[in-house]
């Protein structure tokens, strides 16, 4: 018989946090990394694209003008920090097939269905997406629906009581870097 194999390891939800300190977003900061053969091939955090003024110093125009209103997603050059992480893996030539994604929020609508069709094992998210989505009219709740069908084949991150472990271990890295 083969080794067991552990999937899900908090640790790697700490790398992610750790990547997420790089996000520069007006948005919600978020950090991914996607993880194979227990290696990590590949990381992203959520920004402008390489080269374009950071996202907090007016690089994009959508989250400086649009953002409160949650308007013009489309005309949004953020790159989310999932799409970084696999943009990422294939710059260097990794697949993401049976991989498994570790991000520290549930994944957009676009992320989600990459992932489905990159054939991602799981994914792992820390924090739920907006509460807006809570708040339902009849034409979200559709929309509600379609997303549940989209992101049933992955998991949640196991439990919400080990998110206070994450970050206490994490002001511990911290901690340790400031020494
Ligand atoms: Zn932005
Ligand atoms: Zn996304």
């Amino acid at each position: 018989m083969g080794a067991v194999m552990i999937e899900f390891n908090e640790y790697y939800m700490l790398v992610a946090l750790a990547v997420r300190e790089r996000a520069n977003c007006r948005g919600r900061r978020v950090g991914a990394i996607i993880v194979k053969d227990n290696r990590i091939i590949g990381t992203g955090y959520n920004g402008t694209p390489e080269g374009m003024a950071n996202c907090e110093d007016g690089g994009c125009v959508r989250c400086e003008k649009y953002r409160k209103k949650s308007q013009n997603y489309d005309q949004c050059i953020c790159v989310h920090a999932e799409q970084n992480a696999m943009v990422t893996a294939a710059r260097f030539g990794h697949s993401i097939q049976h991989s498994i994604v570790y991000t520290t929020l549930q994944p957009c609508f676009t992320c989600a269905k990459q992932f489905l069709q990159a054939k991602v094992k799981t994914i792992y998210y820390l924090d739920n997406l907006d509460k807006k989505i809570k708040k339902l009219s009849v034409e979200d709740k559709d929309f509600n629906d379609q997303y549940k069908i989209l992101c049933n084949r992955f998991k949640k991150h196991p439990t919400k009581i080990k998110k206070r472990t994450l970050i206490k271990n994490v002001h511990n890295i911290k901690k340790y870097l400031q020494k």
